[in-house]
């Protein structure tokens, strides 16, 4: 096939609202042949109109086996800011294998001087600090919990408050802290139902991972607004991977990879 007619080999690794855009954007490109890989953690994903992968490929070495039989060329890491293993993973794979590998990953979400923060390295961290008896005295607090559901376990060691679960899907009750309200709900929420939610349950706090975009910030929105505090956990360190912050960039980079490529095949 002439370098021009060819279709660049894309694996997309997908979960985020940002892969799902890119896919949506490279529906019907003839000259790009995109398959997204989702790890088959939510039950029921909303699928694009490409090639999808559901489940792992069985760590570095795996994917290094699966990028070779596939005969990929290039790939875009649009995971979530937490999913640090897999974006490792793509990492290793990629240097070995020479793949370029670009990362696409929202900005993490900053706090306004209206904020009140507490920012803790990690979901064992925010455990630890409701933990602290300085914290909440004598009271049991009401904690919002939207870590996702598979994230409860550390606070089965701080069972004396009440939490408030929202995850997409249900959890499995044995990870979950004994007095545990469960609300299965798949974002976006808009400021009014956030704002609505929070005064319903009179939430003490909010605990929730720094994962950045529009589509769960209606809720920091509305902590800001009730002046309720949010134990905010930060991102895990990032790959040394080329990054870009939008499906908009993302594109603009593929094209350019290909039009160096088809240079260099002429
Ligand atoms: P993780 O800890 O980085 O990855 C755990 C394992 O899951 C990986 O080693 C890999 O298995 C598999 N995996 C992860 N992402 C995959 C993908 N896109 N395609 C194929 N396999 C994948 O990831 P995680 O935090 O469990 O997140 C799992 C998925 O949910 C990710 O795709 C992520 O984008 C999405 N997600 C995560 C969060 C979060 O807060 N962590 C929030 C929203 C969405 P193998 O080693 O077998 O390849």
């Amino acid at each position: 096939m002439p370098a021009s007619l060819h279709a660049l080999r894309l694996l997309i690794l997908g979960g985020t609202t940002e892969a799902t855009m890119l896919c949506q954007a490279l529906e019907g490109q003839s000259n790009i042949a995109p398959i997204v890989s989702l790890a088959g953690v939510t039950r029921t994903p909303h699928l694009p109109k490409i090639a999808v992968k559901i489940g792992g490929f069985g760590g570095s070495n795996g994917l290094s086996y699966w990028l070779q039989q596939n005969a990929i060329e290039a790939v875009i890491d649009a995971t979530h800011p937490f999913a640090a293993t897999m974006s490792h993973n793509a990492a290793l794979a990629c240097n070995a294998l020479n793949i370029p590998l670009l990362r696409l990953e929202r900005p993490a979400w900053q706090p306004t001087p209206q904020d009140c923060w507490h920012t803790v390295p990690s979901l064992q961290a925010a455990a630890h600090m409701l933990a602290t008896p300085a914290l909440w005295g004598n009271k049991h607090l009401t904690v919002f919990l939207t870590t996702g559901r598979k994230e409860t376990a550390p606070f089965q060691a701080v069972p004396q408050h009440h939490y408030v679960l929202r995850s997409i899907d249900a959890p499995d009750a044995e990870a979950l802290p004994p007095h545990t309200t469960l609300i299965t709900a798949r974002g976006p929420f808009d400021l009014a139902a956030e704002i609505a939610t929070l005064r319903h349950y009179q939430f003490d706090y909010i605990v929730t991972k720094n994962s950045g975009g529009n589509a769960t910030f209606p809720k920091i929105e509305a902590a800001r607004q009730l002046n309720i505090p949010v134990i905010m956990v930060n991102r895990p360190a990032p790959a040394a991977t080329p990054c870009v912050a939008t499906a908009t960039q993302a594109l603009h980079w593929l094209k350019q990879y290909q039009t160096a490529s088809t240079l260099r095949d002429v």
